[in-house]
């Protein structure tokens, strides 16, 4: 590939090196979670070498420094997602921990009986369950953006269900269990005009485009970490300053107050407002440093070089006898979804990780959108920049293999 010297990037990996089952490793559990260059790891090491504290409310050295670190990563965090404001960027545990603070600090707030929210066919159980709660604690009603048979979502559908009462659209920017990507801002747009709000899932998509949340234009834009080269228990949501100062905390403590007695406590203003206690320090500066990496590769390079190993990974899988795609939107990223004849998925994972080839098999926490497609399970190799067309070649020759031993079994 012309343009992208994945050989000089994969040196930046040192798990890329490990040999699973006498073969070298072939990482293609990229959805599930994705590795750490080493710039990532040195980051953390120097944090805990060099700069370690609590932050914001010390006198001394390091905990200036620890400070500077970790407001550092906000604004590089910032700049990747292009917010507007510092301040509405928010530290949380990852995408679940984000959307739950969204449907327990707005949600609470706003939605109320009678109401609706409405989600995709294709959502992750993270952007369904915290919505089902709240509304089954608020006697509100959850509502289904269907699909097509490729996995694309229905607008015209999604345009009936949009309604007075709806309050609220939450839905991924891509599937993870099939790898769609969703016109979200198309979806925003009819929200708003609806007079709802809309929060866009990003775990998916943030390590794969580029992504501009004034441009999306949604209300909140929420993503993982770990799903984007940095590290677990790490993750963001992004909200409309107005959006975000009109809400209560969703927890209270230490960090996020500015008085407190015994009578009343009077909070900080955002973004300490949603950070209740010690955050996850350390890792938040990871997270920058990761953003550092993509940014230093660019993520237009990473997003050329990833379509053209999808469309080369999605060809071969497809020749494959008895081999079925599911997913086939005309828009994917990465995920490459598949069930084949006379074998079940665990099967299928099994003879490619004997071949040191990791893929998620199962429902990938997305059962509704499964069932959809009419199948329980799926093996689901899900690809990241450092992956190689050699590393889809050896994919498809264990694929093969099984399918030309079918008949025999
Ligand atoms: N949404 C989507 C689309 C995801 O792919 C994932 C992770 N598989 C999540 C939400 C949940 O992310 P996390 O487990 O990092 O909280």
């Amino acid at each position: 590939h012309p343009a992208f010297d994945v050989h000089a990037v994969r040196r930046d990996f040192p798990v890329l090196q490990e040999r699973v089952n006498g073969r070298p490793l072939a990482w293609l559990d990229n959805a599930a979670t994705t590795h750490k260059p080493q710039s990532v790891i040195d980051r953390i090491a120097y944090f805990y070498q060099h700069e370690n504290s609590n932050i914001h409310r010390a006198a001394h050295e390091l905990a200036a420094r620890a400070t500077d670190a970790y407001e550092g990563a906000r604004e590089r965090v910032r700049r990747f997602i292009n917010a507007p404001d510092v301040n509405e960027v928010i530290f949380v545990r990852g995408t679940t921990e984000a959307i739950n603070l969204v449907a327990k600090s707005w949600g609470w707030q706003h939605i109320g009986e009678g109401d609706e929210i409405i989600v995709s066919n294709l959502e992750h159980h993270a952007n369904i369950v915290p919505w089902q709660q709240l509304a089954a604690a608020k006697g509100a009603k959850l509502r289904v953006i269907p699909v097509d048979d490729s996995g694309q979502v229905l607008l015209d559908e999604y345009q009936k269900l949009l309604n007075s009462r709806t309050k609220l659209v939450s839905v991924t920017q891509v599937s993870n269990a099939l790898g769609t990507v969703v016109p979200v801002k198309q979806i925003v747009e009819l929200a708003h005009r609806a007079g709802a709000r809309a929060l866009v899932d990003g775990a998916q998509s943030i390590s794969h485009m580029r992504v501009d949340v004034q441009d999306i234009g949604a209300d909140f834009f929420v993503f993982s970490g770990h799903k984007v080269f940095g590290p677990t228990g790490i993750g963001v949501v992004w909200g409309k300053r107005e959006v975000l100062e009109d809400m209560p905390p969703w927890q209270g403590g230490g960090n996020m107050i500015a008085d407190v007695t015994f009578e009343k406590t009077v909070f900080q203003p955002i973004p300490n407002k949603f950070e209740a206690g010690t955050g996850n320090i350390a890792d938040a500066v990871g997270l920058g440093a990761a953003i550092d990496y993509v940014n230093r590769l660019g993520i237009e390079n990473i997003a050329r070089y990833e379509h053209d190993l999808l469309v080369y990974g999605m060809r071969a899988l497809g020749d494959v006898r008895g081999l079925r795609l599911i997913g086939t939107a005309a828009d994917k990223a990465s995920v490459m979804s598949f069930t084949l004849a006379d074998y079940t998925t665990a099967e299928v994972g099994q003879a490619l990780n004997e071949e040191g080839i990791a893929v998620r098999t199962g429902h990938h926490c997305a059962q509704p959108i499964l069932r959809r497609m009419g199948v329980e399970a799926t093996v689901r190799p899900s690809l990241a920049f450092y992956n190689t067309f050699e590393e889809i070649d050896r994919l498809v020759a264990v694929v093969q293999r099984l399918s030309d031993q079918r008949r025999s079994r």
